[in-house]
């Protein structure tokens, strides 16, 4: 009995083998089939009748967009990209103004996606004048000194001496600035200042020395 038991296991075992091959094999077939159908529905639907395309995402200037349409006979769903949509240029708008020290940079951006889409170096400005600026003033001792410099980076532009002022004498003869005597050579008198004096009376010029004091 027991022997018999295990024939009847073994015959059982034999044929789930020999049919599970078979079976494989018809489940490869089947799907065969399933393709061959579609290729063949396919064919027959060279022209297909497409429906209204919806659009599942509409296009920017930065992301594509997509729709589909779908197929009245064959039921197949057609996707399309649809292309980015241009950038909306901006006029140039200055970035960063140059000055006389650095060039600047000017773009124009997309008003929409804010990308920029052209750069263009704006060269370095002049130097701005300044007004006169007087580093010292000139006195009837010394002569001054002045200066042109730039209002944005104090480059020194131009320099100048301020010419001495003349001495302004008192009723003694002296500057009543810095107390130096008239220099005039009239002060020193000599043969040479006899000559000078008489043609200056003679033409009639400088009658009185700067400090003053008459000449004739
Ligand atoms: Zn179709
Ligand atoms: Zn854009
Ligand atoms: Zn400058
Ligand atoms: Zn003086
Ligand atoms: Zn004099
Ligand atoms: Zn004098």
């Amino acid at each position: 009995m027991k022997a018999l038991t295990k024939a009847l296991a073994a015959f059982l075992v034999v044929i789930m083998l020999l049919t599970s091959l078979p079976f494989s094999g018809n489940y490869i077939s089947l799907t065969g089939f399933n393709a061959a159908a579609a290729s063949e529905e396919s064919i027959s639907c060279e022209r297909h009748q497409l429906g209204d395309w919806t659009v599942t995402k509409e296009p920017s200037c930065s992301e594509e967009g997509s729709r589909y349409a779908i197929c009245s006979t064959c039921n197949t769903t057609f996707t399309e990209i649809l292309d980015k949509l241009p950038h909306k240029e901006s006029e140039w708008i200055v970035a960063e103004d140059s000055t006389c020290l650095k060039k600047g940079l000017m773009q124009k951006v997309c008003t929409l996606c804010g990308e920029v889409l052209r750069a263009e170096i704006i060269p370095e400005k002049d130097h701005v004048k300044s007004e006169w600026v007087t580093d010292f003033g000139a006195t009837c001792t010394k002569s001054g000194a002045r200066h042109i410099e730039c209002k944005n980076c104090e480059e020194i532009l131009e320099r100048e001496i301020i010419k001495m002022v003349p001495h302004i004498y008192g009723e003694d003869g002296t500057c009543i600035n810095c107390g130096a005597g008239c220099d005039h050579m009239c002060h020193k008198g000599g043969l040479l200042w006899i000559i000078v004096q008489f043609f200056l009376k003679l033409l009639k010029i400088n009658p009185v020395c700067v400090c003053g004091a008459a000449h004739y």
